[in-house]
């Protein structure tokens, strides 16, 4: 994928801006960690992330990339999606709202392909929101994954 130049520059402004503001440094691993996570779609892991971007810092160890993804999830650039089956903890570069398909034969996590709705909750349940704001629990979104396998994976 090839980006303008000037595209690019607003893109590691905006990084710099999120992560100043929430108290971390902008710095070239944090930046090509970034790029990274945004340009996939797989959700990898840290182990992951950093084999993709030794390619680019071949010195960059595990502990910076960890490091890295902390920063970005701090600043709200990025999420962690945990694995409830002992899988590694995968990263998510969009920060937008969105739905998730996991296999749970494989740990691979995909976004899905429907726009976020903000009215699932009241669908669900209409008094949800409300009783939950009764009990001093203030909803401020939710998460919805949807889990299975595709019928030929294997491994
Ligand atoms: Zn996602």
């Amino acid at each position: 994928m090839t980006r303008r130049k000037d595209e690019h520059s607003t893109e590691s402004n905006d990084l710099r801006r999120a992560l100043e503001k929430a108290g971390w440094r902008f710095t070239r691993q944090r930046a090509e960690v970034y790029a990274h996570l945004r340009t996939v779609d797989s959700h990898p892991s840290a182990e992951e992330v950093y084999s993709a971007v030794r390619q680019r810092i071949p010195n960059i160890s595990l502990a910076t990339v960890y490091n890295a993804l902390d920063a970005l999830v701090d600043a709200g650039l990025a999420a962690r999606l945990a694995d409830d089956d002992g899988g590694p903890i995968r990263y998510d570069g969009k920060a937008h709202p969105h739905y998730h398909l996991r296999c749970q034969r494989t740990g691979q996590v995909h976004d899905l392909d429907v726009p976020y709705d903000p009215t699932l909750l009241r669908r669900l349940a209409p008094e949800l929101v409300e009783q939950l704001r009764q009990k001093g629990f203030e909803v401020l979104g939710h998460r919805l994954e949807i889990l299975g396998h595709f019928r030929d994976s294997n491994s």
